[in-house]
């Protein structure tokens, strides 16, 4: 069933869309049936979750950090994470390039921007990042890629509600690209779009989909 779900799925993406697997939940064999079907690229919300499932499986997967992260957890991380995608606040930035020094790496993350109409949704606003990428103290974090931007839309029906949020976060996104941090950094991705909205994000210009139920199935919490 999975590999179905991921070869359907996969044909509707074009090729300069990336899939992040969402595997949170699920039990290693899912994500071994996965695996066999060609997917590399996992994505979880709980670091504990993450790294047993790390120690459990072939190494050449990308390890993707999707959820909320608190500053002490990114440790457990560190050595091995490929892309965390919510970094929302500066806090947070400067303890991952902590850890990821310790490990002689440098870290891919992207930041989360508020683009819902949720007050629940974490995330940063533009003029939060701008204050940080222009602040002194950013420029000596030497262990940071900031690869792009994430978000999440509001839980709606609502599609043109939907396309607008996603839309927000393109533009966000190219105002940032215009600016001279971008030159430094590998800054090109807009990380949006799970099961129900992927298709939305993708017209608004998604380069990174997360994608859980849609191939697993629905999950029981
Ligand atoms: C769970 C989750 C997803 C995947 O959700 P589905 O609706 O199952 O595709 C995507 N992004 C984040 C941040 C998540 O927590």
């Amino acid at each position: 069933m999975i590999s179905e779900n991921l070869a359907q799925l996969k044909q509707t993406l074009p090729e300069h869309v990336t899939l992040i697997a969402v595997s949170k939940t699920k039990p290693i064999s899912d994500l071994e049936e996965a695996y066999q079907a060609n997917q590399r690229i996992f994505g979880e919300n709980k670091v504990q979750e993450m790294c047993d499932k790390y120690e459990a499986l072939p190494k050449d997967i990308e390890w993707h950090f999707i959820g909320h992260l608190q500053t002490n957890k990114v440790k457990y991380m560190a050595g091995f994470v490929h892309l965390i995608h919510a970094v929302d606040s500066f806090k947070l930035l400067k303890e991952i390039n902590k850890q990821a020094a310790k490990h002689k790496r440098v870290q891919n993350v992207l930041l989360q921007f508020h683009i819902a109409e949720e007050e629940s949704k974490f995330g940063l606003s533009l003029d939060e990042v701008n204050n940080i990428l222009n602040s002194d103290e950013y420029k000596k974090l030497e262990n940071i890629n900031i690869c792009g931007a994430m978000g999440m839309a509001t839980f709606t029906e609502n599609k043109q509600q939907i396309t607008n949020e996603f839309k927000s976060l393109a533009s966000i996104f190219n105002s940032l690209k215009q600016t001279p941090f971008a030159d430094s950094t590998d800054f090109k991705e807009i990380s949006m779009g799970m099961s129900g909205d992927y298709k939305l994000a993708i017209e608004a210009g998604s380069t990174m989909v997360r994608v859980g139920s849609s191939i697993f199935g629905s999950r029981n919490y």
